[in-house]
């Protein structure tokens, strides 16, 4: 934790409830689809949406307002957010953006030193703010900022459940003694994003050794389980991270596994994607888990139950523990 934002992560991580012990969260696990090899299903980017050629190596940071840039869209590229960090101080972070946040470490053990970011997906003011949501963006081709996310049949928002699932995920790394940085401090009506290119630059200027991006999917209510989402390899992308984010993927699909059906609906857990702003812009070993279908009842009870997010969340500590393993 650099010095200048102790402050600020120490006094978030004393507003932290009761730290969840690592041992707490492991009910019997259900029934789990075969561990079985798997090939993966690849996702090029859609030619329609790819409007430019990818810009220089050294992207500009620009804010959120789109100028005439690369196809007529801006770069999302966050400014940084530390009060320290502002190298392009025409770009500050957007006022109705959530804040990224960070947290100390609540005890050492085995992820000391190791900084970790996560990535609650969407935002519940997303639906609130439309106009600024479907503003379009360069992220190695052509994008809204961001998307509403999906929704149980009941009504309860991916955003919120995520964001719930990635304040356990965090109380169990910084347990653990990892720093946790996380792309957005709240979950509001009143704010909207960050874009998604904000959230793909955000681990490196953290110095993240790694970033998961936490949704819920709004497939078939027919099927059910997750799957995850990681680069190919877009030159001048993705090509730095793809190899290690292909083992973060495989880590996260085995932690998972040990507790969660993968995608019934899908021929593969394991998608490989470069329409995915997200990925595309990170410059950390990136995945997105879609960890569990909203649309499909039984998922959706477990994305309704504090207990289904806590075994959601040591599921995936245990896949990031794994991964970290293969370092
Ligand atoms: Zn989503």
């Amino acid at each position: 934790m650099r010095r200048t934002t102790a402050g600020i992560a120490l006094l978030l991580a004393a507003a932290v409830p009761a730290v969840v012990a690592l041992t707490s969260a492991s009910p019997a696990p259900p029934a789990v689809a075969p561990t079985s090899a798997y090939p993966a299903t690849v996702v090029a980017a859609p030619a329609s949406l790819v409007t430019a050629a990818a810009p220089a190596a050294a992207l500009p940071m620009l804010g959120p307002t789109p100028s005439s840039w690369e196809g007529g869209h801006a770069v999302a590229v966050a400014p940084r957010w530390w009060p320290r960090g502002y190298h392009y101080a025409s770009a500050p972070w957007p006022a109705l953006w959530p804040k990224p946040v960070a947290f100390s470490p609540t005890r050492t053990g085995p992820l000391r030193g190791v900084v970790i970011a996560i990535d609650p997906g969407h935002d519940i003011g997303n639906g609130s703010h439309v106009s600024l949501i479907n503003r379009k963006y360069w992220v190695g081709l052509t994008k809204i900022c961001n998307t509403t996310g999906t929704a149980t049949n009941a009504g309860y928002p991916e955003a919120t459940f995520v964001f719930d699932v990635a304040a356990r995920l965090r109380r169990l790394l910084t347990a653990a003694g990892a720093t946790v940085v996380v792309t957005r401090d709240r979950n509001s009506r009143s704010a909207y994003g960050p874009c998604v290119g904000a959230r793909g630059s955000f681990p490196a200027q953290e110095h993240a050794r790694l970033m998961v991006s936490l949704h819920g999917d709004g497939g078939p209510s027919t099927g059910r389980g997750f799957h995850v989402i990681v680069p190919g390899n877009y030159v001048g992308y993705t090509d730095d991270i793809y190899r290690r984010s292909m083992v973060l993927g495989k880590s996260l699909i085995a932690g998972m596994s040990a507790s969660f059906h993968r995608a019934t609906y899908l021929s593969s857990p394991l998608s490989i994607r470069k329409d995915q702003g997200t990925l595309n812009m990170s410059n950390v070993p990136t995945a997105i888990v879609e960890t569990l279908n909203m649309r499909n009842r039984y998922d959706a009870a477990i994305a309704m139950s504090t207990t289904g997010r806590q075994r959601i969340a040591a599921a995936l500590y245990a896949g990031i523990v794994r991964y970290l393993r293969t370092a």
